[in-house]
């Protein structure tokens, strides 16, 4: 049995999912240790627990050590199952990290499955929902299969209450995807999106987007969520170029000025944007395992984080693919995926 050091490199969630999706597609068993021990809270959180129950089941694997606070835990999988599901993290936790486990097995199942997810669509520290449905989801459609998203209701911290559904048809084997240029931009949007927050808020973000990266102001738009669940507010970018797009956003938090909200997604704007690659900071962790299960792909991105290398060892550790991640440029890095 595969045994894996949860505390290496990073030490965070993303070794705990990345060892789920691909128990499930390996059909290997793993044993998991030291879980989240980079983490201040070290353990199965709520958000994880769900995780791994999403993947006992659409696995129809055997698990043990899932419980909160666990910080080892062991899964035999079974059978990939596609059908209906319905998972709910029950807090405010990220439903879109939940997605991030069990998709990728079900993009290659034996049928469509679709997911209804409950929790946190718009998380600091996690893919919100636009990013998922306009950035990553594109470029897994020019893989092979087929993803629809739809946002019901979006779910900030720390109320929760969001919900999505997300329709998948899969293909026999992905195909290679290589992502070396962007292309020209041909359409950019800042929204800024409200719920029981001022709207001034909305506006100062907006007003440091025109100001910081010089868009107009048909190109912001304020967006007040109709059936609030509580406080909440994100400021999503959006850059479309010919070859992918790409989703910057800034999270609102107490105590946090729209000001600072604004310059967290502007700064991750304006990196990417001089840096002249198509794949940002966090589309480049979020490509490496659909790449490796295609066995190849490449794409050029921004330095990558330490969250995309300790990816990269987990999932040498399950399939025969090399990653190779090399600088190009002050600003560019090649990363290339694979079969040994
Ligand atoms: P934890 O141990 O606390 O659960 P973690 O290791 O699971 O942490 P993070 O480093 O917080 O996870 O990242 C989780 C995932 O969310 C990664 O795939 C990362 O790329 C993605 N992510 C984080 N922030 C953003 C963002 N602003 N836009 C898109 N994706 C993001």
């Amino acid at each position: 049995m595969l045994v894996i050091d949860g505390s290496q490199g990073e030490g965070g969630g993303q070794i705990l999912r990345t060892a789920l999706a691909l128990s499930l597609q390996t059909g290997k068993p793993f044993r998991l240790e030291q879980i989240r021990a980079g983490r201040q809270k070290p353990g199965l959180l709520r958000q994880h627990l769900t995780a791994v129950q999403a993947a006992a089941a659409v696995g129809r694997a055997e698990v043990a050590g899932a419980a909160l606070g666990s910080t080892t835990l062991e899964m035999h999988p079974g059978t990939v199952t596609p059908g209906d599901y319905h998972f709910a993290v029950g807090t405010a936790g990220s439903a879109m990290l939940v997605l991030q486990t069990i998709l990728p097995p079900l993009l290659t199942a034996s049928g469509v499955s679709t997911l209804t997810l409950e929790g946190g669509t718009h998380n600091p520290f996690a893919p919100p929902f636009d990013f998922v449905a306009d950035s990553f989801a594109p470029l897994i459609r020019r893989m092979g299969p087929s993803i629809e998203l739809e946002l019901h209701r979006p779910g900030f911290y720390p109320a929760g209450g969001g919900k999505l559904q997300v329709v998948i048809h899969p293909v026999g084997q992905l195909s290679r995807l290589d992502l070396l240029d962007r292309g020209p931009i041909q359409r950019r949007l800042a929204r800024a999106l409200i719920s029981i927050i001022p709207r001034q808020v909305a506006d100062r973000e907006l007003a440091c987007v025109q100001q910081h990266l010089g868009w107009s102001e048909e190109e912001c738009r304020v967006e007040s969520v109709t059936h609030p669940t509580g406080l909440g507010n994100v400021l999503l970018l959006k850059v479309e170029t010919e070859q992918v797009t790409g989703v910057f956003t800034g999270f609102g938090e107490r105590r946090r000025s729209a000001e600072q909200v604004a310059q967290e997604a502007t700064d991750a704007a304006m990196a990417w944007l001089r840096a002249g690659v198509p794949v940002d900071e966090h589309l480049a962790d979020q490509l490496l395992l659909p790449m490796a299960l295609a066995g190849g792909g490449s794409f050029r991105t921004v330095r990558p984080s330490s969250h995309t290398l300790t990816n990269a060892d987990i999932i040498r550790q399950f399939l025969p693919v090399d990653i190779r991640v090399e600088q190009e440029s002050p600003l560019a890095w090649q990363v290339v995926v694979a079969s040994r």
